[in-house]
């Protein structure tokens, strides 16, 4: 690997998407840390420098996934920038903490999990370089196919065959919850979990798309980490929980695997 090599981390500021970032710099790629804040971003960059092999690059972008705005922004700065990617680390994600539940709430979890994080790769597809490009989504076991409670709706969800399909099972998703029939339906009572779940659907979906261009797409899960999401509580660093991000993302081309779901380094059925 050397710096021609352009890897994307989005919320690398802190957390799994910091040491995510922090490793691929180590091994000499061009690294782009992307935060919502500016300030925070330049922090992190500043200690990813100082662990950076000889000959990486550190570049530093503001990117907030959920903003349209931000992210036209961000990709017309990175094609300006360095012409392309070809890691693609889909990290940034968000929880509510505690017992919040609502329509409302479970609307801002989709628009950043699952709406922006697959905003951001629609636009960023074009851009990937290279024979074997690769795009890891940062999922959860939060959001295996178990959750949910109707073999009718499960059903549907994995008959889906596009992402248009997959945002309108999110609107579903919050109308039931809106008019208070979501667990009826089938849906569980994890806003969080249920993005997820949406997430690790749209990566196999994106896998059978791309794999004729030879792209590399897989969704992976962390395991419970020590970050700010989960109030410093995991049983893992989150270092620890970056490995299965940044082993995918370095993967051979010779071991092409794509559309799976991952954790330890190990395919998880889910
Ligand atoms: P953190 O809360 O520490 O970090 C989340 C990162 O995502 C931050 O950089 C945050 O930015 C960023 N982010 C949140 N919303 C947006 C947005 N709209 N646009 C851009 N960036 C955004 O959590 P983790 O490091 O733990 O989480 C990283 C990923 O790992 C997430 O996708 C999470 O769901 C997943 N995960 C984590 C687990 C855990 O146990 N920690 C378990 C399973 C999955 P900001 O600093 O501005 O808030």
């Amino acid at each position: 690997w050397d710096a021609n090599t352009v890897a994307v981390v989005t919320g690398s500021n802190k957390g799994i998407g910091f040491e995510a970032a922090r490793m691929l710099a180590e091994q000499g790629l061009t690294v782009v840390v992307t935060s919502r804040d500016v300030e925070a971003g330049k922090t992190a960059v500043a200690k990813i420098k100082e662990a950076a092999a000889p000959g990486a690059r550190v570049l530093l972008h503001q990117l907030d996934i959920a903003n349209a705005a931000s992210v036209d922004a961000f990709v017309a700065w990175l094609k300006q920038e360095t012409g392309g990617l070809t890691v693609l680390v889909n990290n940034a994600g968000f929880a509510y903490k505690g017992n919040i539940f609502g329509a409302d709430e479970a609307q801002t979890t989709m628009a950043i999990n699952f709406a922006g994080t697959r905003n951001l790769t629609e636009k960023l597809v074009p851009l990937l370089q290279g024979p074997c490009p690769r795009i890891v989504n940062v999922s959860s076991r939060a959001g295996l196919r178990s959750i949910i409670k109707s073999k009718e709706l499960l059903g549907r969800l994995t008959a889906a065959t596009s992402p248009d399909q997959l945002a309108a099972m999110a609107d579903e998703f919050i109308a039931g919850i809106r008019d208070g029939t979501y667990g009826k339906q089938g849906w569980p009572g994890s806003m969080y979990g249920t993005s997820k779940l949406l997430v690790s659907l749209w990566t196999a979906q994106l896998a059978a798309q791309l794999k004729e261009r030879h792209v590399m797409v897989n969704a992976m899960c962390p395991g419970w980490c020590r970050t700010d999401m989960s109030s410093q509580s995991g049983n893992k660093s989150a270092a620890e929980g970056a490995d299965t991000a940044v082993w995918l993302a370095l993967r051979s081309p010779q071991d092409f695997v794509t559309g799976g779901f991952w954790g330890e380094r190990s395919n998880i059925s889910w």
